[in-house]
């Protein structure tokens, strides 16, 4: 029933998750009855997702037979555990940039990066940090790169991508404005949801015809078209890679839509026991639950140079 060829590219019609049972990590293929272990089907294809996506392009594996694990009976982890880099763009999307106040539109795209410590799968919680109440939510497409690439043009750009998922770009909105750069408030242990798993592109399709949705408690916060996106993915791809090799792996995070917590009135920052969800249609849904951080209160103080 399932004959798949798996390429990052071209063929593959599939979703792929990074999932941990009984205290190990591996890579699966998640069908409408549950996921099965890429091992299982493939003997021979490495064990993480960045070494799979290398893979992929040159490999089939036939899934007939293959039996399902239950999903509840798997930890989803994020997609890419391990990225070399997470790039995410910031002030994409004009409803999210008026409701800022009067700022321009950007000249280019703004982006920051995210460590892998930052992030968290499918159903892991969102944590609270001990030093700050105001952490908020930013319903995001992921992309993540498939074929390494330097210079890539844009007519080219799309063959780079192994696939789209959610994001929820989860930001400490104090931290974030303690200076000009926002990369402190958006790089606490476990804010960045990424998951639930790799949507291929032939699956998924034209992006712009995609809609992002952000619940909190049930409640809708955040609800765009992809086509409200201000600059094109083929773009962001083009000039990340004018700077910098893509590898493959590497995750480019397309920004937000308004409807953030803080610039509600009054502002709205997610509570403990709140859950949050952010919903792409032809992806699924990233769910997570808010906690505090369990390290207890923070011993962190301010220093501030005396030369002034
Ligand atoms: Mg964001």
């Amino acid at each position: 029933m399932y004959m798949l060829i798996l390429t990052a590219t071209e063929r593959g019609t599939m979703k792929l998750a990074t999932y941990r049972r009984n205290g190990e990590d591996a890579v699966g293929i998640v069908l409408p009855d549950g996921i099965v272990p890429l091992a299982l089907v493939a003997p021979d294809a490495p064990s993480t997702m960045r070494a799979v996506l290398s893979w992929m392009p040159d490999n089939a594996v036939d899934l007939a037979g293959a039996p399902a694990l239950p999903l509840e009976s798997v930890q989803l982890l994020p997609v890419v555990p391990d990225p070399g880099a997470v790039w995410c763009a910031a002030l994409t999307y004009l409803s999210h940039i008026r409701e800022g106040g009067d700022r321009p539109v950007p000249e280019y795209p703004l982006f920051f990066l995210r460590v892998a410590n930052s992030q968290m799968g499918h159903g892991q919680p969102m944590l609270i940090p001990a030093v700050s109440s105001e952490l908020d939510y930013e319903g995001e497409l992921a992309v993540v790169i498939g074929r390494r690439g330097r210079d890539i043009p844009m007519d080219r750009a799309l063959e780079h991508v192994a696939g789209y998922t959610c994001y929820n770009d989860g930001s400490v909105r104090d931290w974030q404005r303690h200076t000009t750069q926002i990369t402190m408030g958006k790089n606490f242990d476990a804010t960045g949801g990424f998951g639930p798993w790799l949507v291929t592109p032939d699956e998924f399709g034209d992006p712009s015809t995609h809609r992002i949705m952000t619940r909190l408690n049930g409640a809708v916060m955040q609800d765009t078209g992809i086509d409200q996106l201000l600059f094109p993915i083929e773009y962001l791809i083009h000039y990340i890679s004018t700077v910098s090799t893509l590898e493959v792996g590497d995750v480019i995070v397309t920004g937000t839509s308004g409807g953030v917590g803080v610039r509600r009135k009054p502002p709205l920052f997610m509570q403990p026991g709140d859950v949050v969800e952010v919903e792409i249609d032809g992806i699924g849904i990233l769910r997570n639950p808010i906690e505090l951080a369990p390290v207890g209160p923070s011993a962190f103080r301010p220093f501030h140079p005396a030369i002034s």
